[in-house]
């Protein structure tokens, strides 16, 4: 089947290929082409929907009635107010990069002077398929460190170690990843509602 993607984001459109094997998993870009996505609204299934709805009429324009899902997620850590949350992408400012952001969080973490405390990651996946509108929610709880150690995986995971763990996910593999994290979650929840509607 074919899923078309609504993000830009290099790391998890190689997670999520990953993650659907059996499906031919296509970024929004490569039929659309660039296009901007104001994430405006203040909670993950908010962003989510609104990414997967805009993709799929754009694509409704162009007589394509395919799946579209999307995924909204980030790292929140309950001693910085749930900060950076759905601003986990820009943290550090628009267009901010990973490093700038892994940067600003560990200056916040050294501001309190913290090693390391609890934190979590969310991912609320939306499908739009048919003009409906479908929404499913993953977690992955750890802690933050305020260093990074490891380069695998992407974004905040060189600072993040899993529950059960002692070990980044910058250090640990993409499939050990793959087993427990937010998007893996979301997206086992994702498959049974895609079973049931397609
Ligand atoms: P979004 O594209 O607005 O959903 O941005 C999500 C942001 O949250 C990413 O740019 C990363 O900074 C962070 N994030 C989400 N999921 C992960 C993950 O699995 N590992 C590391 N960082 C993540």
């Amino acid at each position: 089947m074919k899923i078309v993607l609504a993000s830009a984001n290099k790391g998890k459109i190689e997670e999520f290929k990953k993650l659907l094997p059996n499906d031919e998993v296509v970024a929004f870009s490569d039929i659309l082409g660039k296009m901007e996505i104001d994430e405006d609204k203040d909670t993950f299934k908010g962003n989510a929907i609104k990414k997967a709805q805009t993709i799929y009429d754009e694509l409704i324009k162009k007589g394509l009635d395919v799946v579209v899902i999307s995924d909204d997620s980030g790292i929140s850590v309950p001693v910085l107010g749930n900060s950076p949350g759905v601003y986990s992408a820009r943290y550090a400012g628009f267009n901010a990069s990973d490093k700038e952001n892994n940067e600003k969080l560990k200056y916040e973490l050294n501001n309190l002077r913290l090693e390391k405390t609890p934190a979590f990651y969310t991912a609320c996946i939306a499908i739009v398929y048919k003009q409906e509108v479908y929404t499913v929610h993953g977690w992955m709880y750890g802690e933050v460190l305020n260093i990074e150690k490891g380069t695998n995986g992407f974004g905040y995971d060189p600072m993040f170690i899993p529950s059960g763990f002692d070990k980044t996910l910058g250090e640990l593999s993409d499939e050990v990843k793959k087993e427990f994290s937010h998007r893996s979650r979301a997206l086992k929840l994702a498959k049974k509602v895609l079973d049931v509607i397609l």
